[in-house]
This record gives C-alpha cells, sequence and structure tokens, in this order.
C-alpha cells in the first residue's frame, strides 16, 4: 500500500492543527491529549511506528480530561519533533543511554513530581527519571501540581518557574509547609537564572534552583545526592529507637507506598497487626529491661523472617505491624512461620527461663486505605478473645461482635447510684456493648462474683463508705493478680489532695470530685473505656 500518500495527508493535517493554535495563542490540556491520541491511531496505521511510540508517552502525561491551558510558546520543541516524526525522520529523538551504575540507582520509593508544562521537556526528564529507577508522576499546571502534591505525597518535587496558571514560586508557597514537615525535596527549575530569581526561591524555602537546559552529567548525581539526604533523614525520624525496626510514622508512609505499589501492579498486599501476650506479667516478673529484650528479639525475628518486600514496624508498646506482599492467607502463611520460629525462643533471667507467645490480626487491602488497620486491629481482639497465641484474618462477621464494657457503680449513696446507671443505660457506642452493675458498699462488691477475662471494666468508686473505706477496696482490689481489664475511678468529695494522692498511689487510674456534672463523667468514661480498647 502507497503510505506516502497518507503520510503527506496527516503531515498537512497536522500543520492545520499547529496554526489553529498558533492563533489561539494557548491549548487545553484535553485539547492536547485528544490530538495526540488520534495521531497516534493514524501513524500506527500507516506505518509510522516512531510517532506512534512518541504519541503514546506523551499520551501518558497528559490528561484528558485537565481544562487548563498550555501556553503554545512551550511547545516549541514538541511540534518540532512531530514535524521531524511526520516525514518519517527517525533520528530527531533523543535516545537517553545512562551507564549501567545509574540504571535503577533508586528503589521505587523514590517518587518525584515533575510541574512544568514543556511537554517535550516534561517527557524526557520523565524518561529519564524512570530509567534511574524513580517512580514520576507530571502535572502540566499549578493547580493540578499542588492537587498531586498533597494527594499522592511524592517526595521530591521539581516545579518549573513559569506555568500557565501561578508562578512555580507560588506553587512552592501553597505546599511548602507540608513539605518541610514531609521533608519533601523541593526544587525549581528555571532557564531564567538571574540572581533575584534564584534569591528569591530560596528565600522562599526552596532547596535547589537548577538551571534549564539541564546538564546531564550534573543532574544525575545531583538528584541522587538529594535522595541519599532524604532517605537519611526519613530513616532517622521513623525508626524505633528500641528495637531499631519502623515507627508508626513509617508505617503511615508505607501503607500509601504499598497502596500505589498495589493499584499499580495488581499485586494484593496485607496488613499484620500483633501483639505480644500477657506481656504486663513478663515485665512484672523479669523486669522492664527483660521486656525489653523481649521486644528487640521479636523484632529481630521477624527482621530474619520477612521477604525483602515486606516491612515491620512497632506500633506502640508491645505491639507490631507489619505489611506482607500478598494475600492475606499468604499473610498468614507468613505470620504461622513467624509464629513457629518465636515460640522457640527461650529467654533467660538469671536461673528462670520462659517464653513468650502473641496474637495476631490480618487484614488485605481491597481499595480502602484507612479501614485495614481497623480490620486488623478487630482481628488481633478475636484473636485475644478466643484465647490468645493464634492469628485470625479479618471478616465481616467479627465486626458483630462488640467489646464488651461492664462500668460498676460501688456507692453508698442511693441517689448517686440510680443517677448514674439512669445516665449510664442511655448510652450507646458503636462497637461497645455497655452494661452496668450497681454495689451499695465495698464488702459486697469485693464478696461478688463480677470479673470476667473478656470484659473490660471501670469501676467509679466512692471514696467514704460505711464498713470499709474507698481506699482500702481500691487497695484490695489492686492486689487481685487479673486486673489488666479493670481501671478505676475514685469518687471523692474529699478535696484533700493527700486522698488523691493516696488512691492515685495506690492504683486509681483517674479520680473525680464529688459533687460532678453528668456530662462531665460521662466524658472521663468515655476517655478510660479509649484507652482501654
Ligand atoms: P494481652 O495478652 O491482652 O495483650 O496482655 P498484655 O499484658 O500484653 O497487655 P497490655 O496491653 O495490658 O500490656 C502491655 C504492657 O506492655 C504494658 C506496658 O508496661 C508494657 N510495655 C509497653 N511498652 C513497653 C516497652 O517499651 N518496654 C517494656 N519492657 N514494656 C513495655
Ligand atoms: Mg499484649
Ligand atoms: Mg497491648
Amino acid at each position: 500500500m502507497d503510505y506516502e500518500k497518507y503520510r503527506k495527508l496527516l503531515a498537512g493535517k497536522t500543520e492545520e492543527s499547529f496554526t489553529k493554535w498558533d492563533t489561539q495563542k494557548m491549548v487545553n490540556e484535553s485539547e492536547l491529549y485528544a490530538f495526540l491520541h488520534t495521531l497516534k491511531g493514524t501513524a500506527g496505521t500507516i506505518g509510522l511506528h516512531d510517532l506512534a511510540e512518541f504519541c503514546s508517552a506523551h499520551l501518558e502525561i497528559l490528561s484528558p480530561d485537565d481544562e487548563t491551558g498550555i501556553p503554545v510558546s512551550s511547545l516549541k520543541n514538541f511540534k518540532k519533533n512531530i514535524r521531524l516524526l511526520v516525514n518519517g525522520d527517525k533520528k530527531k529523538r533523543r535516545d537517553i543511554v545512562l551507564p549501567d551504575l545509574y540504571v535503577n540507582h533508586f528503589d521505587q520509593e523514590t517518587f518525584i513530581l515533575l510541574i512544568d508544562d514543556d511537554l517535550e521537556f516534561v517527557s524526557f526528564v520523565k524518561e529519564l527519571l524512570e530509567q534511574l529507577g524513580a517512580q514520576v508522576l507530571v502535572a502540566m499546571n499549578g493547580k493540578r501540581g499542588i492537587q498531586q502534591f498533597y494527594d499522592m505525597q511524592p517526595n521530591m518535587v521539581m516545579i518549573d518557574l513559569q506555568l500557565p496558571d501561578m508562578t512555580g514560586l507560588e506553587v512552592y508557597k501553597r505546599i511548602c509547609d507540608t513539605a518541610s514537615d514531609r521533608h519533601v525535596i523541593s526544587i525549581l527549575m528555571s532557564s531564567n537564572h538571574s540572581n533575584e530569581v534564584i534569591s528569591q526561591a530560596y528565600e522562599a524555602g526552596v532547596m535547589d534552583f537548577i538551571r534549564k537546559p539541564f546538564e546531564l552529567d550534573v543532574f544525575v548525581p545531583f538528584v541522587f545526592n538529594r535522595d541519599k539526604l532524604r532517605k537519611a533523614i526519613s530513616q532517622s525520624i521513623t525508626t524505633d529507637g528500641l528495637t531499631g525496626v519502623g515507627n508508626r510514622k513509617r508505617l503511615d508512609e508505607m501503607l500509601k507506598y504499598c497502596e500505589r505499589l498495589s493499584q499499580r501492579s495488581g499485586v494484593p498486599f496485607s496488613v499484620v497487626m500483633m501483639d505480644l501476650d500477657h506481656f504486663k506479667s513478663v515485665n512484672d516478673t523479669y523486669g522492664h529491661h527483660t521486656g525489653d529484650e523481649v521486644l528487640r528479639a521479636f523484632s529481630r525475628i521477624a527482621l530474619d523472617e520477612k521477604r525483602e518486600t515486606d516491612y515491620i514496624f512497632r506500633y506502640g508498646g508491645e505491639e507490631f505491624v507489619m505489611l506482607i506482599t500478598g494475600d492475606k492467607e499468604e499473610a498468614n502463611t507468613f505470620v504461622e512461620r513467624l509464629r513457629e520460629s518465636f515460640n522457640k525462643l527461650v529467654f533467660e533471667d538469671g536461673d528462670r527461663s520462659f517464653s513468650v507467645k502473641f496474637s495476631a490480626g490480618i487484614a488485605e487491602y481491597e481499595g480502602r486505605l484507612e479501614m485495614l488497620l481497623i480490620e486488623a486491629d478487630q482481628a488481633l481482639y478475636q484473636a485475644k478473645r478466643t484465647g490468645r497465641n493464634r492469628s485470625v484474618i479479618f471478616d465481616k462477621s467479627i465486626v458483630q461482635v462488640k467489646r464488651k464494657l461492664q462500668v460498676i457503680i460501688v456507692d453508698d449513696d442511693l441517689l448517686i447510684r440510680t443517677m448514674l446507671e439512669e445516665e449510664l443505660s442511655g448510652w450507646s457506642l458503636p462497637d461497645i456493648e455497655l452494661s452496668v452493675k450497681l454495689f451499695e458498699d465495698g464488702v459486697s462488691f469485693l464478696a461478688a462474683d463480677w470479673y470476667e477475662p473478656d470484659t473490660n471494666f471501670i469501676i467509679l468508686l466512692d471514696g467514704i463508705m460505711p464498713g470499709m473505706d474507698g481506699l482500702e477496696v481500691l487497695e484490695r482490689l489492686k492486689r487481685r493478680p487479673d486486673t489488666n481489664n479493670v481501671l478505676v475511678s475514685m469518687m471523692t468529695a474529699r478535696t484533700s489532695e493527700e486522698d488523691i494522692k493516696s488512691a492515685l498511689w495506690l492504683g486509681a487510674d483517674d479520680y473525680l470530685m464529688k459533687p460532678f456534672q453528668k456530662n462531665e463523667i460521662l466524658s472521663r468514661i468515655q476517655n478510660l473505656s479509649s484507652r482501654m480498647f
């Protein structure tokens, strides 16, 4: 078939579009998208494969529904390359040849946002950075750049000084607080490198200014250095001091990273929340120092067992979270392997030895990042409730199991008992099953059989009662071995600081001064219960 005729037709049509743009002065991003989309189809059909490939690469950058205008003046190189390619010239596109050492130097965590409306420049830099191993996102105007900065949370941002809708400096000023808070590397780029421009950029807080056009052999080592600095800062503020694994801040970052990766690759990932069993009694029996050793050992074993694509974090106290590449079944298999290794470990303390177990909750990412930790936590709670030293995979039916909370009021004043009971029974919490029990004195409370291991208790204990003083009841209560799930709030009419001090010293978790407001009681109980769950 004679493609020449069609090629000429295509060249003519392309020139028509260019002329139209010149008179418009601006082209909408969506218009440019539509143009390239059509061009790609025709080019592929008539054998202009280089042109089709060029269109594909540019379509990746453009957004089909952004109505923001791009000045025609910034499309000079873009038009030049299209003209060359329509004429069947093969040599126009600058092939990026990198030393092997540079290829995939970044790991996928390096995530760069490029805000620039020069289509040719952007597609070149994007390709370059991707060959270096980074993930790259492009915005062709300021507004979209700012939006992507907040939505996608890149860790490096490169902003052109001249954008169609605002200056690069304005863009920077609208992201700078978050950028510095998250230690994002910020770079302003411009072909205008007057001292005035550069000093303005630095005064606004931009980290680096780079001149356009880039010198590749300077630019590449420069971004490597910056990325290394970013990693070092991020490491130091996101590492848990005791165990050396990531902290919660790091977990937040990595959750977003895993989400991005999973959305791109289609590979599932899961969250495992783990909590050491009866850890309080390890501390009580062997001391905190030994407790710390157990936490370090747990981290070490998890680090040994995990694959390179899995991550571990200390979520707080003796709770750890892992992000596992794979579905919930794969995560479960991993946890069982970890369990086997950890349970075998024998800790020594003088001539005593002991081992520690853990419980785990597992949830798989299903499009809602904000639900993952909540679901894993619910599954973990279920694992604890059903006997510990086991894993539970999250399932919607778990949610039906409400956590139990019982408020026990021990007070000789009938009026107070009645009032509190009435208030509390009208109170409903979304995922907690609340019950109330009343005792009119300490002796009958201590003698009663109210305790259950899988219920949390809040005891509102009156300070002065006939028979046995509130402080004495508290002291006896705290001598019980099983008070992990029991919080005590002393109610005292006595304003004496000494009483409050003795109550706290004896292990009260909170105190309430009589007379009290109903609302105050409710919010204190809510506070205490959030400490327990
Ligand atoms: P459960 O099986 O229900 O999880 O019981 P538990 O005793 O492990 O649960 P709880 O959450 O009541 O106790 C956690 C304990 O962990 C209480 C706290 O003293 C201890 N802990 C928290 N952080 C540290 C730490 O950094 N070092 C040490 N040694 N102990 C810690
Ligand atoms: Mg625990
Ligand atoms: Mg705990």
